[in-house]
């Protein structure tokens, strides 16, 4: 056992109920050193349920101090998601995109591309509404339209239980049946650790300096943008270069038994 080796196991037995594997070796970037890369790859088995994410519930990913995961809600939309995915795949940074339904029904080659890319496909609702301001039926349909409409665009079937089990409440606004009804189905729910508060009327730096300033404080964690605005298209080139200045490193999650990232 390497020292980092034994910093994971250690991290990982914190965060007892999250069960993970993960890949010892960096994530191959055709033998390139100079870029900040894809350092591991983290499976998360949600079969038994998943709520991970600081700012709305107590378990936090099993990651090491510095480790980052890069999460994008909102699209997939054209110029900004695009620029994003050339930004990402200038560093072979692997991120995870948490995509609307209606959002990929009108653009469905980004859609396609991120997933060709590599990157994680996760939900994020169909009509990105507050499920708190809906009845159950409504709020569970709206999610379960949304995965669907992916599924069927990225694999030409859906089904009852998304692809990749991964959702995120729009606007983190959870309530207690729809977790429940997502627990039951095996798909684990995310939060986050940091953001640079892209969703707010401030420009490119300061929406760098704010993720940067956060997951210093962090040390790391989930970090949330959002690809569907051009000012943080903008910002995601300076973040990958200050995140490799500063030593952070990026982590890639995928479902457990996740026959698309290929583990
Ligand atoms: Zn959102």
């Amino acid at each position: 056992l390497k020292p980092h080796h034994i910093l994971f196991a250690a991290v990982a037995l914190v965060a007892a109920q999250v069960s993970t594997a993960f890949a010892a070796e960096p994530v191959d970037c055709n033998g390139r050193k100079d870029v900040l890369g894809t350092s591991r790859v983290l499976t998360l088995d949600t079969s038994r349920g998943l709520f991970v994410g600081s700012n709305s519930y107590p378990t936090k990913l099993p990651l090491a101090p510095k480790e980052v995961v890069l999460t994008f809600d909102d699209g997939p939309l054209g110029k900004s998601t695009e620029a994003i995915m050339d930004a990402l795949a200038a560093e072979c940074v692997r991120a995870t995109f948490f995509v609307v339904g209606q959002q990929a029904a009108a653009h469905p080659a980004q859609l396609k591309r991120i997933l060709a890319a590599g990157h994680t496909v996760g939900h994020h609702s169909h009509t990105h509404r507050y499920m708190h301001q809906l009845d159950y039926e409504t709020g569970r349909a709206d999610i379960r339209r949304g995965w669907q409409t992916v599924d069927q665009i990225l694999y030409g079937h859906a089904g009852e239980k998304p692809v990749t089990p991964f959702f995120r409440f729009p606007g983190f606004a959870s309530t207690k049946p729809l977790s429940a009804w997502l627990k039951d189905l095996g798909v684990g729910v995310f939060g986050m650790d940091a953001t640079g508060y892209d969703w707010t009327p401030i420009g490119s730096d300061k929406i760098l300096a704010r993720s940067l300033r956060e997951l210093e404080v962090k040390q790391g964690g989930i970090l949330l943008l959002h690809d569907i605005h051009q000012k943080t298209a903008a910002m995601v080139p300076p973040l990958l270069r200050a995140l490799r200045e500063r030593g952070f490193t990026v982590v890639h999650i995928v479902p457990a038994g996740d026959r698309v990232a290929g583990n």
